[in-house]
Parts: C-alpha cells; sequence; structure tokens
C-alpha cells in the first residue's frame, strides 16, 4: 500500500515536451503533481531536437506578420495533408490548443517568447501551404540562468554521440524543457523523480488510479488522484516492438530517438486495455551513416544524388526528410528499391562548394570518415560504383540522366528544387517567404535551377544513407482531450497519452516543421485541461 505521501494529483510518465509541458501546466492549476523520469536526465528526444513547433495562428505568428487569416488555411492545408476524416477532431484539437497553448506559456515570463521562423510547409502543393510556414521556437536561455539544474537536461545528440562541446547557451529543445523545468519548479505544486520507470498503470474499478514503478531498483507504487499522463516517447528503441509491428527497420540502432523510449508506457497502456493506432509508422528521415557505423538525422542535401542499391536514383534528395524517409521505407517494404542502404555520390566540386557532414568547406574531412569506411572515395565513377557495390551502368546512367538536367533545370523525374522548402537550401524560392528566410548561403548556379547541379571531374565519394527516424509515430488510441481509448471506443478513466505514446494526429505524414513536438504539447494541454475540467 502507498502511504499518504506516495499520492498525487497527477502522475506524469517521462520529461520530454509533453510530459515537461503538461506538468507545468497541472502544476501551474494547482494540482499536486509528480513527474516519474526512467533516465537520469530530463529532455528526451525533444532535447534533441530544434523545438520547432507547427502551431498556425499562435500569437508569435501574427507578431511576425503572418496574416490573422491563415489560421483557417492551415486547417484546410491539415485536413489535405493527413487526408483521413477519422483524425479530423484530433487535428482541430491540435491546432486550437497549440494557439492556447502558446498565449498561456508566454503569460510565464519563464517560457519568454517564442519567435517564428519561415520554415516553408511540407506539401508545396496542397491547398493552404505556405512558405512561410507555421513554425514557431522557444526562446534560447543562457545555461547560467538555470543554474544547478542545468546539468539534469539531457544534452543536445551531438554532444550525447560524438562529444561535441555544449554551448553556453541552451536552443531549442534543451531551452523548451529547461524552461519548463524552471517554471514548473516555481509553483511549488510538483516533484521530479530521475531514475523511476514506469513498468505497470494500476486500475481499480476500471479507472487508472496511480503506476507502478521501478526506482533505484525497487518497485514502489504511486498514486494520482485525477490522472496519469502518458508521455514516454514512441517504442523507437526497442528492436523487438519494431519487428511485432513492422515498424522498418527492424533494428532500434538506426533511430535518432532517446534511448530509454523502449515501449514501456504503450505496452502498460495496452494491459489497461487501450486500443492502438498506426504502430508500423515512424517520424521517418534519412539517415546519414557516421564514422561511428550509426545514422544521423539528414536534410538539406544540395549536390550529388543519392541511388540505391541497384545504381538507380528513387527521390528527390532535398524533399521534406519525412517524405524522403518514407520513400526509402517504402522501397524496402515493397522490395522493388532495395534503398537501405542507399549512397550518396557527389563530385570534389560539390564537396569544395558545400563541405561534408556538418563542417564547412574549408575543414579537411576528419581522417575517421575514410578509415570507418562511412565515406568512401574513389577517382571515377566506375571505381566507386564498384567499391559501394553497385551496377556500374545504373550508376553512369543515373549520373548521365541528372546531368541532363542541368541545362534546362527540370528534374523530369523527381521534380528536385521546385519546392519552397527545396528553395530553402539553394535560394530558388518561387514565391516569397517572409524577409528574414535566410538560413543558408546562396549557392552559385549552374544553370536555372541551383539544386541541379552537374556530377563533374573526380575523384568521386560515396556516403550511405540508412532509413533513420525521430521516433515512432503509432500509439495508444485517443480522443481529442487526450483520453485513451479502449476499443469499443470508452475512455479508460484517468488515462491520457501524449507525443510519441499516443496514436499520431497527423497519421502517416509530416505536414510542416514541428508536428511531432507541437503534438506533444498541444495534447499534453488537451489532457492537463480535461484532468482540470476545464
Ligand atoms: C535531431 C532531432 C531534431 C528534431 N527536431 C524536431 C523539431 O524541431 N520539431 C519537432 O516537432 N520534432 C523534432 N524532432 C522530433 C521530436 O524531438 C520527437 O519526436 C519528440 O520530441 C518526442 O516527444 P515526446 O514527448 O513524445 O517524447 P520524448 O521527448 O522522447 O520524451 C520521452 C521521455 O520519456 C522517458 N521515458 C521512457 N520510458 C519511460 C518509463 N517507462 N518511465 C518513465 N519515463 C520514461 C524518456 O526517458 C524520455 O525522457 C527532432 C528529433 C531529433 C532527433
Amino acid at each position: 500500500m502507498a502511504d499518504k505521501d506516495e499520492t498525487y494529483d497527477v502522475i506524469v510518465v517521462g520529461s520530454g515536451g509533453g510530459g515537461m509541458i503538461g506538468a507545468y501546466a497541472a502544476a501551474a492549476r494547482g494540482l499536486r503533481t509528480l513527474i516519474i523520469e526512467k533516465s537520469d536526465q530530463i529532455g528526451g528526444t525533444t532535447s534533441y531536437s530544434g523545438a520547432g513547433l507547427w502551431f498556425p495562428g499562435t500569437a508569435p505568428t501574427k507578431r511576425a506578420g503572418v496574416p490573422e487569416t491563415d489560421f483557417e488555411v492551415a486547417r484546410g492545408y491539415l485536413r489535405a495533408a493527413v487526408n483521413d476524416e477519422s483524425r479530423a477532431e484530433l487535428q482541430d484539437a491540435y491546432l486550437a490548443a497549440g494557439v492556447e497553448l502558446i498565449d498561456e506559456l508566454e503569460r510565464n515570463p519563464r517560457f519568454g517568447t517564442f519567435e517564428h521562423q519561415p520554415v516553408p510547409d511540407y506539401y508545396h502543393l496542397l491547398d493552404g501551404a505556405t512558405a512561410h510556414g507555421r513554425t514557431i521556437f522557444p526562446a534560447p536561455i543562457p545555461v547560467a540562468e538555470v543554474g544547478d539544474q542545468a546539468t539534469i537536461v539531457r544534452k543536445s545528440i551531438y554532444t550525447e554521440r560524438y562529444g561535441h562541446t555544449e554551448d553556453e547557451i541552451f536552443v531549442g529543445g534543451r531551452a523548451l524543457i529547461a524552461r519548463a523545468l524552471l517554471a514548473f519548479e516555481e509553483t511549488g505544486n510538483g516533484e521530479l523523480r530521475l531514475g523511476t520507470a514506469l513498468s505497470d498503470l494500476v486500475l481499480e474499478n476500471g479507472r487508472v488510479v496511480g503506476v507502478d514503478a521501478v526506482s533505484g531498483g525497487e518497485q514502489v507504487r504511486l498514486r494520482a488522484t485525477r490522472g496519469v499522463l502518458l508521455a514516454a516517447g514512441g517504442f523507437e528503441r526497442n528492436a523487438e516492438l519494431r519487428q511485432k509491428y513492422g515498424t522498418l527497420p527492424g533494428t532500434a540502432d538506426w533511430s535518432d530517438g532517446a534511448d530509454a523510449n523502449t515501449g514501456d508506457a504503450l505496452l502498460a497502456g495496452i494491459a489497461a486495455g487501450a486500443d492502438t493506432d498506426l504502430l508500423d509508422e515512424a517520424w521517418y528521415v534519412p539517415g546519414l551513416v557516421q564514422p561511428d557505423g550509426k545514422p544521423l538525422f539528414q536534410t538539406g542535401v544540395r549536390g550529388g544524388i543519392w541511388v540505391n542499391s541497384k545504381g538507380n536514383r528513387f527521390v528527390n534528395e532535398v524533399r521534406p526528410y519525412d517524405q524522403a524517409g518514407h520513400a526509402i521505407r517504402d522501397g524496402e517494404r515493397d522490395e522493388t528499391g532495395s534503398h537501405a542502404p542507399s549512397y550518396w555520390v557527389f563530385d570534389q566540386k560539390t564537396l569544395s562548394r558545400d563541405g561534408f557532414g556538418g563542417k564547412s568547406p574549408e575543414t579537411p574531412i576528419a581522417d575517421e570518415w575514410f578509415t570507418s569506411g562511412a565515406l568512401k572515395k574513389a577517382d571515377t565513377l566506375e571505381e566507386l560504383a564498384d567499391v559501394i557495390g553497385v551496377p556500374v551502368d545504373a550508376l553512369l546512367s543515373s549520373v548521365k540522366t541528372f546531368n541532363e538536367y542541368v541545362e534546362g533545370g527540370v528534374d523530369e523525374e523527381y521534380h528536385r528544387g521546385e519546392s519552397a522548402w527545396d528553395g530553402m537550401f539553394g535560394f530558388i524560392v518561387g514565391y516569397p517567404a517572409l524577409p528574414e528566410q535566410n538560413f543558408v548561403v546562396p549557392i552559385e548556379a549552374e544553370g536555372p535551377n541551383p539544386l541541379i547541379t552537374s556530377i563533374g571531374e573526380g575523384p568521386y565519394y560515396a556516403a550511405t544513407i540508412l532509413l533513420s527516424d525521430i521516433g515512432t509515430k503509432g500509439g495508444l488510441k485517443t480522443d481529442a482531450d487526450a483520453r485513451v481509448l479502449r476499443a469499443d471506443g470508452s475512455p479508460i478513466d484517468g488515462l491520457y497519452a501524449t507525443g510519441n505514446t499516443m496514436a499520431a494526429m497527423s497519421g502517416g505524414v509530416y505536414p510542416g516543421a514541428g508536428t511531432p513536438i507541437g503534438s506533444t504539447l498541444a495534447f499534453a494541454y488537451q489532457a492537463v485541461k480535461d484532468i482540470a475540467g476545464e
């Protein structure tokens, strides 16, 4: 039996974006709130992220000059992109919650002000897609302002995996998490327990009344009188579940999600009677294999082409990452393409112009890229084909066809360089974004389309592209208030889910930059309002 001190109004499982913002919103409403976090750091995959939030119609977008009417336009765009009526209610709740939540957070100085930056929507051919996009970002915060607590905020993926030095200022996901932590603590109603992992949900008379968890090796029972919010990410780091649900690839090593996201909350929800949806889906991204053999989220390719193991191009390489990721996934799934691995083939001119592996052209490529085999080099394309093991004729033909597109500027197969998103990487935007759209250095064009430059003289290079993801997106089925549902559609009282623990409101697509974290925040907020009886 739990003693009195182990009883809370709300228990939040997981401390990523949804967990932290949900916990803050609950504690700010006077609810005694406990966050349990499996790892010894808070932030989950959210900490790795840029924390872009796809939130149309919010105050920051209006401050940036995006028209008032954009909210309704965005609703139509979202409907069209997801194209699944069964998710319409979730979408409406998402959109409304985004506006309300950002207003609420901006009222607390701890959150500072969010800022809109123009990231073009990902389905540019749909009505309502815009080049200005609807993505907002949290305000950076100096590490010194976070104080001692800064050490418990999960580091960036670059620091964790590659030992990069951390900046003196938290940006993106780390800023969001750190700000939420400070705000949560200041409510005086919150408690955080690190190293405490949900194992089961406690049910009494069909209602969830608490959690069983393992804390410091001990089994504990923690009670929640008002509700339990599952915000424990997806199951991206659980190979067994990936295989069971057909979530390609069947390994957990290619994901960019946080290590602890092994689907514990999903399994606990299923054991409590919950229905599930979209379990074979993920927020797919292409991953560039690094010298340690693991892929890392890659987007914004500007030169060279990607070929699959048959030596054929199969996608617009600049396409929004989720669509490029799905193209790799689909080639694997229908066994026509064998797209993982694929190879990014480029010439010396591209390397000298763009650099490689996130480094500037002036920075020599570290030896480990070559010694590990993550990057291969050859004097001729024939030799390169041999080194990477793709048919020579097919590679030569793919390069020849691509080079033929340079003069006319049209990629007749995959339409590279024709959308505002693509243009962001090459400055060829055909329709205007807001003036500050200025993410990258313009590139010198060989022809009318700067994103189609010829593959010319050697030496040539090939890097490996695998199917990666930034989280799974299938999970527990919920209603618009984030209440977890049984197969008969009835809610399991006291149980809520958000983020990658819930089945995504966006179905199998990624409408715009910031949909995953937008979703985890929005449905955490919906859950808390329902718990608070608002
Ligand atoms: C490099 C990178 C950049 C990205 N950029 C963006 C972006 O700009 N915008 C965007 O929308 N998305 C972005 N994403 C994707 C996004 O970060 C994730 O999909 C999202 O953060 C998931 O949020 P979440 O709240 O569901 O889970 P998470 O943030 O992963 O949090 C889950 C937490 O639950 C904990 N947990 C797991 N199991 C248990 C358990 N049994 N008990 C207790 N705790 C548990 C975990 O340790 C973790 O702390 C990016 C991802 C990466 C890798």
